[in-house]
């Protein structure tokens, strides 16, 4: 069966998206390690210099690595990984004779969108990309014979871009198989959740080797793509651009470097010493908030908590407790706190840093409303310090990083590239 969303008219004309980012003019396509003829192809497209997203996510598809790239459309995102995986397929051909060699129907790159506007768009760049190099892409999507889409596949390919419930059918129906498939790549991750194809992408995936390489594209960042990537991704790199939102000027950033354990405590100590009215502190999980508020509370803290395990109720009580001043600090999570309208908040502390830029912007923006002025605390364990750096550069601010005695984190010992590849036990 296919998707309704796949049954509307295709728009014939597909407007080419701008580039809402500016490339980085000191990097060139050559310095991400792709082979000349990639180089030479994209030359010849116009692009005279990565940008962000292509500048960081190159490297790490050419090593191997699993990739979450948290970007919008018109950030140059279809290169960043069609650019690297065609690549990829030239450095490693099928050899002559082979079983794959026979088949030259079978994809050795699949590309899932959500919706036939995005696959024709995907399809039209890897075309471009892909000329002169002998390798083939084929687009399928809903709505329009399958006639035509078998004919293209017959006549080899390489890199299919499908929308999930076309390519079901015609997986189904034995049309394609998906054996092959090397590389996976799930662009607007997002949206095709929300579109519910979960149950299509999993009967998808169920199809493929294990052992291949997945790289996923996403506009958000919740608990829903973490989910997606935990069941389909191995160890992936994480990377996030977009553009820049700040938070308001009269917020005061800190940054605590604090060893995980001691986070509990280092809470107590500024709770208690810092002069501060009423006090908002996020943490990711009900876990934690349900911990923290325990720990607070049984110190003496005059605390109350907000998540969405909590009866309509109590969250009600809890938020009118600490607008009137009965509560002085709230623990709260992010989707517990999404449209909370209190003002004259003096602190908000987070718990750790939050895993999107956006939600950092959301939750600092809690204090220093209306021209007033508060202070935006973060705690930061060792292993936090990248997502926090991601942060600080997406708001374009550095915090400084206050250490207090006794809280301090261990060293981190930095280890190279071919340093962690011969610990693996790679050559
Ligand atoms: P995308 O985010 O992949 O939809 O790309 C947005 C638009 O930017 C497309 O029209 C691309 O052709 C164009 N584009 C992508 N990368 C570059 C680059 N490095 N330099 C100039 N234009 C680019």
């Amino acid at each position: 069966m296919t998707e309704t969303i796949e049954n509307s008219p295709l728009t014939t004309e597909i407007e080419p998206t701008a580039l809402a980012v500016e490339p980085i003019l000191t990097a060139t396509f050559f310095d991400l390690g792709l082979i000349p003829e990639i180089c030479e192809r994209v030359e010849k497209i116009g692009y005279k210099h990565p940008t962000p997203i292509q500048r960081e996510a190159i490297p790490i598809v050419l090593e191997g690595h699993d990739l979450i790239g948290i970007a919008q459309t018109g950030t140059g995102k279809t290169a960043a990984f069609m650019l690297p995986l065609l690549d990829s397929l030239i450095c490693s051909p099928v050899e002559r004779g082979s079983a794959q060699a026979k088949h030259r129907d079978r994809p050795r790159v699949l590309v899932l969108t959500p919706t036939r506007e995005l696959a024709v768009q995907v399809h039209e760049a890897t075309f471009s990309f892909a000329q002169g190099t002998g390798l083939k892409a084929v687009v399928v999507y809903g709505g329009v014979s399958q006639r035509t889409q078998e004919r293209d596949l017959s006549k080899g390919c390489d890199v299919l871009v499908a929308t999930p419930g076309r390519l079901n059918d015609l997986v189904q129906q034995r049309v394609i198989s998906l054996a092959a498939v090397e590389f996976l790549v799930l662009d607007e991750a997002d949206r095709m959740l929300d579109m519910g194809f979960l149950p299509q992408i999993k009967r998808i995936t169920a199809q493929m080797n294990h052992d291949r390489q997945t790289l996923m594209f996403s506009a958000t960042l919740d608990h829903q793509i973490e989910e997606l990537a935990r069941r389909l991704m191995n160890d992936p790199t994480m990377i996030m651009v977009g553009g820049r939102r700040k938070p308001a000027e009269g917020v005061t950033q800190m940054v605590y470097s604090v060893m995980r354990l001691k986070k509990p405590e280092l809470l107590l100590k500024l709770l208690k010493e810092m002069e501060r009215g009423p006090t908002l502190i996020f943490t990711r999980t009900k876990h934690d908030a349900d911990r923290v508020t325990h720990v607070l509370s049984h110190a003496g803290i005059n605390v109350n908590k907000l998540h969405s395990d909590l009866t309509q109720s109590d969250r009600t009580k809890a938020l009118a407790n600490f607008k009137s001043g009965k509560f002085d600090t709230l623990v709260a999570t992010d989707v517990a706190s999404r449209g909370l309208d209190i003002d004259d908040i003096s602190h908000v502390i987070n718990y750790e840093p939050p895993m999107s830029p956006d939600d950092y912007v959301h939750r600092v923006g809690r204090t220093a409303r209306a021209e007033k002025t508060g202070v935006a605390i973060t705690l930061v364990g060792p292993e936090e310090e990248p997502l926090m750096r991601e942060i600080e550069r997406r708001i374009g601010t550095e915090i400084e990083r206050t250490i207090v005695e006794g809280f301090a984190p261990p060293p981190v010992i930095e280890i190279s590239a071919s340093e962690r590849r011969r610990l693996k036990g790679w050559r």
